[in-house]
């Protein structure tokens, strides 16, 4: 069998373009683009990175993004003030904290500041808790790149056994919560699950998101199925791999994704997406309620 290669790069292209329609269509009604912020502390590297990769597709997209950058020491009171700021702020549509944050300043403070309005990565207790009661959420951005591959892939997923390698709050949770509302039949495993290759070889939709390059070999899948592939690793020579080893999985899978240019170009459209979402559902909340005033 060879497997259909599952291009996320092009399938961000096509996304991108339905967001920069989005945007202009923002822009004639409200006057201004969709603000998106994103709170940068400390230096650390690759957060570092990521925030350059999304202002560059904001920039893409014409979603109005900028970068605040902390210094490491930044109290939690700074940082509380600082997102409280921007709650209340009318042009600021989404608000993005980069992860990991410094020691001494806790995810959950950040995650109980953002107003959940403009909760756009989906890390409010309040997003989890809608969608694990299966409400309008923002999404985990990672979670909701797989969703967008498998709706425009138009797979099956009604009845389907779909299996989960993994079980991190911005991954494998949010997205048993996405394919249960598809009415899939959901298995997660994790660092102790038994025999796994018991459970991915039941796998119609098979998902893995641990950090072991090539863990996923051809003999643990099921042949046909449909593997997404979210693991990125670096490897001692520089190259980057999934989860999959994805030369045998190839042989037996009906499609899946490759590393680099599977899910991951889409997490931070994903991210955008949610942004302008955002910004449509303030305008026609504040439309509704004239002097309206956001806040936390
Ligand atoms: P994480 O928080 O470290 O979670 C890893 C999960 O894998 C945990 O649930 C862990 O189980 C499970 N696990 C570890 N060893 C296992 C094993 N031997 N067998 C079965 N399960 C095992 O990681 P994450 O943030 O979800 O990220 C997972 C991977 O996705 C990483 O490679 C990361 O770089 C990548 N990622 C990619 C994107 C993207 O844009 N494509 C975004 C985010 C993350 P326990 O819960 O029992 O510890």
């Amino acid at each position: 069998m060879t497997a259909q290669i599952l291009d996320g790069r092009a399938m961000g292209a096509e996304i991108k373009a339905e967001l920069r329609s989005e945007v202009n269509h923002y822009l004639q009604v409200q006057g201004r683009p969709p603000g998106l912020v994103i709170v940068l502390v400390g230096a650390d590297a690759a957060s570092g990175v990521y925030s350059k990769a999304i202002l560059r597709i904001a920039n893409e997209v014409g979603v109005n993004a900028r970068l605040e950058q902390l210094p490491a020491l930044t109290s939690p009171d700074e940082l509380r003030s600082l997102l409280l700021q921007l709650n209340n702020d009318r042009a600021v549509n989404g608000i993005l904290v980069q992860m990991p944050l410094p020691a001494h300043l806790s995810q959950r403070m950040v995650a109980d500041t953002i107003t959940p309005s403009k909760d756009i990565d989906g890390i409010s207790p309040r997003s989890a808790g809608d969608l694990f009661l299966g409400l309008p959420s923002f999404l985990p951005s990672t979670a909701a790149a797989v969703m967008e591959i498998l709706e425009r892939i138009q797979a099956p997923l009604e009845g389907k056994r779909a299996v989960i390698v993994g079980r991190s709050n911005v991954v494998g949770k949010p997205l048993t919560m996405m394919l249960l509302q598809k009415n899939a039949t959901v298995t997660v495993c994790h660092s102790r699950t038994a025999n796994l290759p018991d459970f991915t070889r039941q796998a119609d939709v098979l998902v893995i998101a641990v950090g072991r390059p090539n863990m996923i070999t051809a003999d643990m899948v099921h042949p046909g199925a449909l593997v997404i592939d979210v693991g990125i690793n670096a490897l001692a020579n520089g190259s980057i791999v999934g989860d999959i080893d994805f030369a045998s999985v190839q042989q037996v899978a009906s499609a899946l994704t490759p590393t680099p240019g599977g899910v991951g170009p889409l997490t931070n459209i994903m991210l955008l997406k949610q942004c302008i979402q955002a910004a449509w559902q303030q305008l026609e909340r504040n439309q509704r309620i004239p002097g309206n005033v956001l806040h936390s």
